[in-house]
């Protein structure tokens, strides 16, 4: 069992207030809090050790190296890679994407397919778009149903000799579904197509295994897993990412430079061109501690209870919808009110102190697929309350009448 309360006492953001009302914050999905150790182990880079890394022989220069390095060896535990080298430091997911979706313009050739879903974030959709526009390969989509599922037969009939890529997402931002990812990588892995996962919401939720998985990548950001802002992973295995081009050309990532050839790093320096954001990749490893130290098994099954009970809660709203009906859940609740626009419910709950996200939430197909706008997504952490979610209740309920 989690002691709530003193893990809230960890985030010292949770305990302000926001309009005169205490801060509910219910938008994990879009970007999660920081804990005191996150903030702390930032500060006690840039007041300790700040220099540049893998350049300098002199002793700060070491220390950083060294720190960034054991970070990304507890990355490399944390997911279970074979190798560190297979880990890459990026600036968030979206990076790790395109770095993967530019390495195969070198690959895919005209009449090639590559698949993705209708769940996607339009950072999953777009640099595959680009990817299909510079290369004649053709773009697949996976669609869903009623429930918020991807249809798999439909993603089985998709496949062929022609399919060179597959990537959905682990679990869905807009609608909170946990996709069966295991199933669609063996499935591409037999028509010989690789595999790339965007874990973007998986990871504050669950410990990916990525040798389980056995997927060929699998991007994350660690802004949304208590780490900082514009850090993040691409793990992608070692003969993937040796067949890869280079995305940027730099510093860091080369052998050698003379005007007639360049001969590029090993991995992964071949893809960390430039210094990279160095405390955030550091302060990346204690953000993955911290949440270890709470277990993703008690984690689990404590999002698991807010979320029914925010279903339960929610559902006794008249006019009510939820998107996203399927079994398998993370703790994210998308919504609407009969008649209401959800940007309205929204402005009017954050005057009351509660923190959702309103709109597309970058997945305008879905919104599409279900003929709305938007939504409102109250997103759920560990560090949320069954509290929490009465407030949220009762000034949705309150909304509605204002609206009405
Ligand atoms: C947030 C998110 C992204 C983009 O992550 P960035 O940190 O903005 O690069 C991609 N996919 C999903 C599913 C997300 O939730």
């Amino acid at each position: 069992m989690l002691d709530i309360q003193k893990i809230r006492a960890d985030f010292p953001i949770l305990s302000q207030t926001v309009n005169g009302k205490p801060l509910v914050y219910f938008d994990n999905g879009a970007t999660s809090q920081k804990p005191q150790v996150v903030i702390d182990a930032e500060v006690k880079y840039y007041q300790e050790i700040n220099a540049n890394i893998h350049r300098g022989v002199h002793t700060l220069s070491q220390l950083a190296t060294d720190a960034y390095e054991v970070s990304r060896g507890k990355v490399k535990e944390h997911i279970n890679a074979k190798h560190a080298h297979e880990v890459l430091f990026t600036s968030g997911t979206t990076h790790g994407i395109n770095l993967v979706s530019n390495g195969f313009t070198a690959i895919l050739k005209p009449g090639d397919e590559v698949i993705v879903s209708s769940l996607e974030h339009h950072s999953n959709i777009v640099p595959w778009q680009m990817l299909c526009e510079k290369t004649g390969a053709i773009l697949k989509v996976i669609p869903i149903n009623e429930n918020g599922e991807l249809i798999i037969e439909e993603f089985d009939k998709l496949l062929s000799d022609k399919t060179k890529v597959v990537t959905v997402n682990h679990i869905s931002n807009a609608l909170g579904i946990i996709n069966p990812i295991k199933y669609i990588i063996d499935r591409a892995h037999a028509v010989g197509a690789a595999v790339l996962i965007d874990g973007a919401q998986a990871v504050p939720h669950l410990k990916p295994d990525v040798q389980e998985l056995d997927c060929d990548f699998y991007a994350f950001s660690g802004h949304k897993m208590c780490g900082p802002t514009g850090t993040g992973i691409l793990y992608g295995k070692e003969e993937w990412l040796n067949k890869l081009p280079p995305y940027q050309g730099g510093g860091e990532m080369i052998k050698e430079v003379t005007f007639e050839k360049t001969t590029y790093a090993d991995l992964p320096h071949k893809f960390e061109a430039g210094t990279p954001n160095i405390a955030g990749g550091i302060v990346l490893g204690t953000a993955v501690d911290y949440l270890n130290n709470i277990g993703f098994e008690n984690i689990q099954a404590y999002e698991h209870e807010l979320l029914e009970y925010a279903t339960k809660r929610l559902s006794e709203i008249e006019g009510l919808r939820i998107y996203g009906t399927g079994k398998n859940k993370a703790s994210v609740i998308s919504f609407n009110i009969d008649g209401i626009h959800p940007y309205d419910v929204g402005s009017i709950i954050d005057k009351l102190g509660i923190a959702v996200r309103t709109g597309h939430h970058c997945a305008q197909p879905i919104m599409n697929f279900f003929c709305i706008p938007g939504t409102i997504r109250a997103s759920f952490s560990f560090y949320n309350t069954k509290e929490e979610i009465d407030l949220m209740v009762d000034a949705v309920k309150k909304a509605q009448t204002m609206l009405s």
